[in-house]
């Protein structure tokens, strides 16, 4: 395998050092490094962090491979400085047996730029009636631990709670799409005073708080684990905190779109906005940066979801929810956490790598960067500046919210397990 020195890097944005990559691991750390046979990698002024791990992206195949595909999202993910990707399962068909979970895995090795770790239905079909077969999953090569109907709330409490019990048996965790259904029956963005404005339905934050505190409640009866996907309110991370100071096994992301963005861009009625759960309000963003920080919520996920024209370039009403994400996501996290002072680098390698990765419960991702440690690595030249031209990126689809905007930070090169996926800013 080939051996490559990464020159003056700064680890976790601490003082500049030489990392040395040697057969798939991290082979020395000093000042002053040199080795014959390795490539160089200049690196001063950029930093070093352990290759991210996304909780939560669609990747779309099998079934609407005119979106994205495990390839091409996984080419995404690694220009995005990603090493390991959760897959949802709401594709078609759903992945709900262990052949489909398999099937998803082996696509993402076969890409090999991303581990795609592909995430099991909880119900068949992501129907909310009948458990999935989430053993079979588990004990597949696809080695299934995070199980989520993503798309859709597991609303009957029973099936959740019976979900949450099954999961105990082999350490997987749950998790939840917070929507209460019947509360948000045709909803189209937030509920507020944007959407009386507008005369859009509305879509109260109570729908998913509800569901957060149901969920918390019955995650502590049964003594498992949950993850709530996505929280968007002020009033999700209050609950949050109160289940976490109670100690329960409770975690939660929060995607880079609610970090930054308000339900004020609907007013454009640009369906580029029209996400799930919808954009909310500044006091909620405000409300999420400050719990991204303070630990409350654990990781940020990126929800990336890719949509093709047809279902984006049309009608607010009836145009498709959900945005692209892994191209940019570091770039969000850095202007609305680094740059603001509420995270500092070794605080975002934390939330995008460490704690995600434990949560998924992924071996070999989310490590410290350290001798004998796998070479999962991502450089970054956070005074890099760039303008996002949606036609340049790897995803198959092009609806992302940032189009034309100018973000801090640039991924300049991501080592999966020692081999570049990305170097100089391209696919390897
Ligand atoms: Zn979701």
């Amino acid at each position: 395998m080939s051996t490559y020195l990464i020159k003056d890097a700064r680890i976790l944005g601490g003082d500049a050092q030489d990392v040395l990559i040697r057969d798939g691991l991290i082979a020395g750390i000093g000042a002053g490094l040199a080795a014959e046979d390795a490539t160089v990698v200049e690196a001063a002024g950029q930093i070093l962090l352990p290759g991210l791990v996304d909780l939560h992206t669609h990747l779309r195949e099998p079934g609407r491979e005119d979106a994205e595909t495990v390839a091409t999202g996984a080419n995404a993910a690694a220009l995005g400085g990603f090493t390991a990707v959760h897959a949802m399962a709401n594709t078609d068909p759903v992945a709900d047996t262990a052949g489909t979970v398999e099937q998803v895995w082996r696509l993402g090795q076969e890409s090999g730029r991303c581990d795609v770790h592909p995430v099991g239905a909880v119900t068949v079909g992501l129907a909310g009636k009948r458990l999935a077969e989430l053993g079979a999953m588990a004990d597949s090569a696809a080695r299934v631990r995070v199980f989520s109907d993503d798309g859709k709330c597991v609303d009957d409490a029973v099936i959740m709670r019976r979900a949450l019990e099954y999961v105990k048996a082999f350490d997987g965790v749950v998790a939840q799409h917070a929507q209460e259904p019947r509360l948000t029956e045709g909803a189209q963005m937030n509920e507020g005073t944007v959407s009386g404005e507008l005369g859009l339905r509305g879509w109260p934050a109570v729908a998913e708080e509800s569901i957060i505190a149901r969920d918390v409640l019955l995650t502590a009866h049964v003594g498992s684990r949950l993850h709530v996907c996505h929280v968007s309110t002020a009033g999700s991370v209050e609950i949050l905190r109160w289940a976490k100071s109670k100690g329960w096994n409770v975690t939660a992301e929060v995607t880079p779109h609610h970090l930054l963005l308000t339900d004020e861009l609907v007013r454009s009625y640009d369906p580029v906005y029209k996400v799930n759960p919808p954009l909310r309000t500044a006091a909620d963003v405000a409300a999420l940066r400050e719990a991204l920080a303070d630990g409350t919520i654990d990781a940020v996920a990126t929800d990336h979801a890719p949509h093709p024209g047809e279902d984006k370039d049309c009608e607010w009403a009836v145009a498709a929810m959900g945005m692209l994400g892994l191209e940019t996501a570091l770039s969000i996290v850095q202007e609305t956490m680094v740059d603001t002072g509420l995270l500092d680098w070794a605080g975002v390698a934390d939330r995008m790598s460490t704690r995600p990765a434990d949560i998924g419960r992924l071996d070999g991702h989310g490590r410290p960067i350290a001798v004998g440690e796998p070479a999962n690595l991502v450089l970054v030249d956070p005074g890099a500046r760039r303008t996002v031209e949606p036609s340049e990126l790897a995803s198959r689809s092009r609806n992302t919210p940032y189009a034309g905007l100018v973000l801090p930070g640039r991924v300049v090169a991501t080592f999966l397990r020692g081999v570049p996926t990305v170097i100089d800013g391209k696919l390897a």
